[in-house]
């Protein structure tokens, strides 16, 4: 029998779209259904935090963290490979996307059912694979993780592109601004060298010059 928390005891494979969040097929291949499903229908990528955990990292936690907020070790979901801590905005039940999330995650063979039994106050991110899904993980949902994941790249090299135009516009308009701030500074001072040589029946002309100014 696979042992909890040993990683070679388990077929792991990386969470599509996930490098590195490693859960068993199944679990990991619909988790990825859900969150490409999720992110076409709002837009946004989910997060995931955590996936499978080690027997020594759940021993670590257990042994560091609040009493009651871990499982002992050799008994989480997460050592099974099976569960997934989501982030920021779905590890709140206050939040609207939680709402979204948990529908969709549900028809995924996903629930918060343990989370929602922990502690005082439940754990809104924990979502365990419990099987018997209505949508099941296809090529196509794999695909569409991979196009998706293609189009947030390319809109951050898009971004990081125009950030780099917006900075060059700003240099350019501080030099324009510098340039008509000389300009002004050499008025004022041909001004100065006006009222100094022009004598004072001549000025009157520079008030028939400037129709905008009240007569004084
Ligand atoms: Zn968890």
């Amino acid at each position: 029998m696979a042992r909890n928390g040993y990683a070679q005891d388990f077929d792991l494979i990386d969470v599509p779209g996930y490098p590195g969040m490693k859960m068993v097929r199944e679990a990991a291949l619909q988790l990825a259904g859900a969150c490409a499903e999720y992110w076409m229908e709002t837009g946004d990528k989910p997060g995931i935090l955590e996936t499978f955990r080690t027997i020594a990292t759940q021993k670590h936690y257990a042994a560091t963290m609040k009493p009651g907020t871990f499982a002992r070790p050799g008994t989480s979901n997460h050592g099974l490979g099976r569960a997934a801590d989501m982030d920021r905005p779905l590890n709140s039940y206050r939040n609207w996307q939680w709402g979204t999330w948990n529908e969709i995650a549900k028809r995924w063979g996903l629930n918060n059912d343990q989370g929602r039994a922990t502690g005082a106050n439940g754990e809104p991110w924990h979502y365990v694979y419990v099987g018997n899904p209505q949508n099941r993980a296809t090529g196509r949902e794999m695909d569409d993780m991979a196009n998706l994941n293609d189009t947030l790249n390319a809109t951050r090299t898009e971004l990081t592109w125009l950030r780099t135009q917006q900075d060059q516009e700003a240099a350019k308009l501080a030099l324009v601004l510098q340039i008509v701030s000389e300009g002004f500074t050499r008025v004022d001072w041909l001004r100065a060298r006006m009222d100094e040589i022009v004598p004072p029946t001549l000025k009157m002309a520079d008030d028939v010059l400037e129709p905008d100014k009240p007569a004084s």
